[in-house]
């Protein structure tokens, strides 16, 4: 069976039902239809969210498939809750992009799966819509006020960074020009698209805690300079106030089940590169305010997932993460130790046994913040024992907890020695939180440590634009804010063919971007894709309908 053909078999509880294993009564939620519903922020409650261990599953470097977080995240969450433990598994939304493109949706895979995952997949409670209208109505106001002569702010057109979004995969939006078709229609200039999800309004709606800090970060967005190399932020345009607007309810968390009936929490997608990748703080703290255990992912490997987590959201939000599930699969240590991507379901100790210093480079980087780690295997069906058993061998040689999680295949009853042993580290309170840097300290610094202790560079190299930029950042004053640092996700460096645990690499940022408003820099390394496109037969070839509604060739 398919994902979806495996959802279908599950008979959905009321969503009134899940709310109440929060205590929220259903008359108090707001519903979207019988399975999926938005929870009023005021049902976050911070002293109980103290209380709650927050568990976050990560991943070693991942092959172009993804190794399982979502699964695995899922999966524990409904091992503690047969441990008889209250956890909720707290996650992104997805993009539409990868729905149709190559990669699937994001809602688990297997028999760990988050539902109604059809509704979860597509438009779900129209937060991705919110983010792209109050993105857009910004884009509007700035070549509105570009065409007006008695309001002009006289903004420079060639130095606007903010662009338009679209929740698709669609290569051929990257730059256009505007404002063609004489002086009613605008102003021309060359801009472009990005993807709803690489949206600043995004990462901002993540950070977010309240709609007063929506509001204030929304008008810190800078936007481009005037001719007189004045800034111009969202807010000298007055746009705070109608962008919160529009996302008034997509700053409410959604509500939806596992397969198992355990409440997710389901909240914001930003990218995992040029953003922090993780849900919003707002999903966050809702599932802690309700549940003993909270378990929540960020996305890539741990060098680009993990490192902004802490860095960024756990800082940013107070958030202090008792453990971390770091996820790796059989396939993608093959791939690291050079085995072919055709080949990676053929068994090859040789090659897992290669693979292993990326995952020992992940290990030790999960050291640098001090919480405890444990180890997932996430079994795939065509894993044999043999392979399995080398993992587990150098993570006993490491003195590190490995667990074998068959969630994909069994769901809960498949992660119940993950769940016990996730349950003993947080019971030994070994876990003293830490973050690799200080907000404080000055931008090169940030970007360096996490370049060399984190990625494992030599040094840092600045092309001529990014020092420029360096210099800009410092003439604004925004040299305090964290950085959120660009690079793929498919090398510990910053070369995507460099596999393994590259060494003696150098990391070349090449520009700075600003975003202000989300509150961090982000330092560019490599070709950063923010519209993606779609391969020669994406799946979307493969998704219909028929006419009782029911929908195929998800997953
Ligand atoms: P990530 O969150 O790390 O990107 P996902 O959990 O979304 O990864 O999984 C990526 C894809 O792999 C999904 O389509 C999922 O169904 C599939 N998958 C994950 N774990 C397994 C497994 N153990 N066996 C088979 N397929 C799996
Ligand atoms: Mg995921």
């Amino acid at each position: 069976m398919n994902d979806l053909q495996i959802a279908k078999t599950v008979s959905l509880k009321n969503i009134t039902a899940i709310a109440e294993k929060f205590g929220i009564p259903g008359k108090d939620i707001e519903m979207y239809g019988r399975h999926k519903a938005k929870l009023p922020i005021k049902f976050i409650n911070k002293s109980k969210a103290k209380k709650s261990h927050l568990i976050l599953v990560s991943a070693t470097s991942p092959t172009p498939a993804g190794e399982g977080k979502t699964t695995i995240s899922i999966g524990l969450s409904e091992g503690l809750n047969r441990l008889g433990k209250k956890s909720t598994v707290v996650l992104r939304e997805p993009s539409l992009g990868p729905v149709f493109g190559i990669k699937g949706g994001a809602t688990g895979g297997g028999f760990s799966q988050v539902l109604p995952m059809e509704d979860i997949n597509l438009h779900f409670t129209g937060d991705f819509a919110a983010i792209e209208k109050a993105h857009n109505l910004l884009a509007a106001l700035i070549d509105n006020n570009i065409q007006s002569k008695s309001t002009s702010l006289h903004i420079d057109p060639r130095t606007i960074g903010w662009k338009r979004v679209l929740d698709l995969n669609d290569r051929a939006l990257r730059r256009v020009i505007v404002g063609l078709g004489g002086t009613s229609s605008g102003v021309p200039r060359e801009t472009g698209f990005d993807i709803t999800a690489a949206s600043e309004i995004m990462a901002i709606l993540c950070l977010a805690e309240s709609l007063s800090d929506l509001k204030r970060r929304l008008g810190q967005i800078f936007i481009g300079y005037t001719y007189d190399k004045e800034p111009v932020y969202a807010k000298d345009l007055k746009a705070q106030g109608a962008m919160a607007v529009l996302l008034k309810d997509a700053i409410n968390p959604n509500l939806v089940q596992t397969i198992e009936g355990n409440p997710a929490i389901i909240h914001g997608g930003p990218f995992a590169n040029i953003a922090q990748g993780t849900n919003s703080v707002i999903g966050t703290l809702m599932g802690m305010s309700h549940s003993d255990y909270t378990i929540t992912e960020a996305g890539f490997g741990f060098d680009l997932g993990a490192e902004k987590f802490f860095d960024i959201k756990c800082q940013s939000a107070g958030l202090k993460p008792k453990a971390v599930v770091l996820t790796t699969t059989i396939r993608a240590l093959k791939y690291h130790g050079g085995a072919d991507l055709k080949s990676l379901t053929t068994p090859n100790i040789e090659a897992i046994k290669k693979g292993l210093p990326n995952l020992e480079k992940h290990l030790e980087n999960i050291n640098k913040f001090q919480v405890a780690p444990i180890l997932a295997i996430n079994k795939f069906s065509t894993d044999t024992e043999e392979e399995i058993q080398v993992i587990k061998a150098f993570a006993k040689s490491k003195g590190i907890n490995v667990a074998v999680a068959d969630v994909w295949q069994k769901g809960g009853a498949g992660a119940l020695d993950l769940a016990q042993k996730v349950i003993d580290i947080v019971d030994s309170n070994i876990s003293n939180f830490k973050p690799l840097y200080q907000w404080k300290s000055p931008v090169k610094v940030k970007i360096e440590t996490i370049a060399k202790e984190i990625y494992g560079a030599e040094y840092v190299d600045y092309t001529a634009n990014a020092k420029a930029q360096l210099a800009k950042i410092a003439k604004l004053g925004l040299e305090q804010l964290p950085v959120c640092i660009a690079k793929t996700q498919k090398s510990l460096s910053d070369n995507p063919k460099l596999l393994g645990r590259p060494k003696d690499f150098i990391i070349t940022v090449r520009e700075i971007e600003i975003a202000s408003g989300a509150g961090f820099l982000i330092p560019i390394t490599g070709n950063i894709m923010r519209m993606p496109g779609l391969p020669s037969h994406p799946s979307s070839e493969h998704i219909d309908i028929n006419d009782d509604g029911e929908i195929s060739g998800l997953f």
